[in-house]
């Protein structure tokens, strides 16, 4: 029975990733120090004796004693306002925390899957991205501390791999959504739902006119386990490339909710990239994978996630 650990594994994504590897028979090793993760996020998984959660900060060094298959780092601050908030930490998990993780895959001989991010393309100039674009990221803008980060934690990898032989997967992540987003954390996708069920005006920054490709949650994971079990070290986009417009998508959260809310348009954000959509060629290719879930399903089934917690 394969040992996985999981960075990251209270957090959004993490907890979806713990889930799915449980289910694959795997234990699970979910280690989180619950700066953005949530106890909720995974309560429903004590119940199973393959899973346990260690409380501790991966940007510090983490040693044990367990046999451990598969290393997923997928411990960072995710959304801007949280890399606003915690610029420090997320320079740190991104570089420390990918270092010490890589050490222990070295010191166990695990498999090691990185979360990067389509943020590595920066505000691209090439469109849609594939992966051997390079990038066009500010270092020093806000958004540079988790770009330059995850560019940094890419390079790493591919010297572990390269140097020491490290079995490695890295997967760009392109705008993901579903149930267990916090509703305050900022993104796109929770303020617009939470504020459509309040019946408040949906802030859409800039003129709206930016784009963005969003990806349903269970699509994501379903390419993350893919990944895990291919044999591509290199870099793999996952993302639904269904692109559209922020406005256009505020209009399909007030259509889907029912909600008689406004728009209400604010600054841009700096650096906030203008266009963004996966080329997912490659993820087809070598993993066979697509998204299956359209945007109105997934959308559908988050919003009632949203409502769940409003009536909790
Ligand atoms: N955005 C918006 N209103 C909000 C939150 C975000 O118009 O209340 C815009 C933001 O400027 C960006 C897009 O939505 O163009 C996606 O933002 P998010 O923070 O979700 O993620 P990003 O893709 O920028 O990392």
């Amino acid at each position: 029975m394969p040992v996985s650990l999981v960075t990251g594994g209270a957090g959004f994504l993490g907890s979806h990733i713990c889930e799915r590897l449980l289910r694959e028979g795997h234990s699970v090793i979910c280690l989180d120090n619950f700066v953005t993760g949530n106890i909720k996020n995974i309560d429903h998984l004590f119940e199973n004796d393959r899973f346990a959660l260690v409380e501790h900060d991966i940007s510090t060094p983490f040693h044990n004693d367990w046999t451990i298959d598969n290393i997923l780092h997928f411990a960072s601050p995710a959304s801007p306002i949280d890399y606003l908030e915690l610029p420090i930490q997320t320079l740190k998990v991104g570089s420390l925390g990918t270092h010490n993780t890589l050490g222990l895959a070295r010191a166990h001989g695990s498999r090691y899957l990185l979360a990067s991010t389509s943020e590595v393309y920066g505000d691209p100039l090439i469109h849609p991205q594939p992966e051997s674009y390079w990038g066009n990221v500010n270092p020093v803008g806000p958004r540079g501390v988790y770009d330059e980060a995850k560019r940094f934690a890419e390079a790493m990898v591919m010297a572990y791999h390269r140097v020491h032989g490290l079995e490695t997967r890295i997967i760009r992540i392109f705008n993901t959504y579903g149930p267990r987003m916090r509703p305050r954390d900022g993104r796109v996708v929770p303020n617009f739902i939470r504020q459509a069920l309040k019946g408040e005006p949906l802030t859409v920054y800039g003129d709206g006119e930016q784009t963005r490709s969003f990806c349903y949650v269970d699509d994501l994971v379903e390419g993350i386990w893919r990944l895990l079990n291919s044999d591509n070290p290199g870099p793999v986009n996952i993302g639904n490339p269904t692109e559209m417009t922020i406005l256009q998508f505020a209009e399909e959260i007030i259509q889907l909710t029912g909600s008689g809310s406004t728009i209400d348009f604010r600054d841009l954000p700096v650096d906030d990239p203008k266009t963004r959509q996966p080329d997912i060629r490659l993820a087809r290719e070598v993993l066979g994978w697509e998204p299956r879930i359209a945007l109105t399903e997934g959308l559908g089934r988050t919003i009632e996630y949203f409502r769940s917690l409003e009536s909790a």
